[in-house]
């Protein structure tokens, strides 16, 4: 019945639907979540995506892409992708809701986070800040000063949070704008050169013991957001790129961060969703 399963609905999913839609194709999109967008949704702002008149925030975008499927009325069930198998003719991706079968797939599930450094008993720890329920005045700390690490730091003090970052080294991970705007603003402290060394929770509040060099700190937070990089999600499945868009699977194209395994940006990620699309379309 389906030309193509695409699975996850994010940026490069919604990208591959679109373009194959549009190519007189009918693709299937399966995402877990109950939410179009993916990952963007937890982004403050974008404003490097091409064709955007100013920046707009991750649930903004979401709600474009959400339009965009209602636009070219595309098939989209939420439900989660358990495994798959492929045979010479067709792939049957296994799902929580039963199988769907379709003579191609598009792997385009993103990436996990990546855990602590330490155990963080009993403490929730929350790796999306789009699920973050909180107050303005809350006092939150992010481990972790990459580009995701940073965004939610700008945009979280923006909220009226009061932000820590703990950073492991010396200066910010993130390169360029991001790093500016986070040493620029007078909302966001930064403690660099911090060893975690345990974290705990007492009551509501959540505490992280750490050190800097000949300093002991205990310190605390009511949330603790961790960003500290993320892996592809294709490994769970045995599932790699070896070329580009291209798999060890004949049938199971890949597509976006759970292509490079690891954080990348909108436009490679529709990029790859279109190039995927493209190549299957010749073949049927
Ligand atoms: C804070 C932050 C700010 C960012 N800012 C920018 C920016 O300004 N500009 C920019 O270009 N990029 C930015 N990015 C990067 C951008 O978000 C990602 O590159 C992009 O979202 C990747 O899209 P994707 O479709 O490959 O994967 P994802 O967006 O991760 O989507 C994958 C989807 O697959 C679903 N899924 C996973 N497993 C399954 C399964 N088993 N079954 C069904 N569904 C599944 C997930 O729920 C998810 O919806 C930012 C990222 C973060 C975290």
């Amino acid at each position: 019945m389906f030309d193509v399963i695409i699975i996850g609905a994010g940026v490069a999913g919604i990208s591959c639907a679109v373009q194959l839609k549009r190519l007189g194709l009918k693709p299937l999109i399966i995402e877990k979540s109950g939410f179009v967008g993916g990952l963007i949704r937890n982004a403050g702002f974008i404003e490097n995506y091409p064709g955007l008149k100013a920046p707009v925030n991750g649930l903004e975008f979401a709600a474009r892409l959400e339009k965009m499927i209602e636009n070219f009325a595309l098939d989209l069930v939420f439900t989660e992708v358990i495994s798959f198998t492929e045979t010479s003719q067709e792939v049957t991706i296994l799902t929580s809701e039963g199988p769907f079968v379709a003579p191609w797939a598009v792997f385009a599930a993103g990436t996990s986070p990546k855990p602590p450094p330490v155990e963080f008993s009993g403490v929730s720890c929350i790796f999306e800040p789009v699920k973050l329920k909180g107050s303005s005045g809350d006092r939150l700390a992010i481990l972790g000063s990459g580009e995701a690490g940073c965004d939610y730091a700008i945009s979280l003090s923006e909220k009226g949070f009061d932000v820590t970052m703990l950073v492991r080294r010396d200066i910010l991970t993130a390169r360029g704008v991001l790093k500016d705007r986070v040493y620029a603003s007078e909302k966001i402290k930064v403690i660099h050169n911090f060893s975690i060394l345990k974290g705990y929770e007492e009551g509501v509040l959540k505490y992280i013991s750490g050190e800097t060099p000949g300093l002991s700190l205990l310190l605390e937070f009511q949330h603790i957001i961790l960003a500290l990089g993320r892996t592809g999600e294709g490994e769970k499945y045995g599932l790699k790129s070896i070329k580009g868009v291209e798999t060890n699977f004949k049938r199971i194209y890949i597509a976006g961060d759970a292509a490079r395994g690891s954080l990348g940006q909108l436009a490679m990620a529709a990029g790859d969703g279109i190039r995927c699309a493209q190549i299957i379309a010749e073949m049927l």
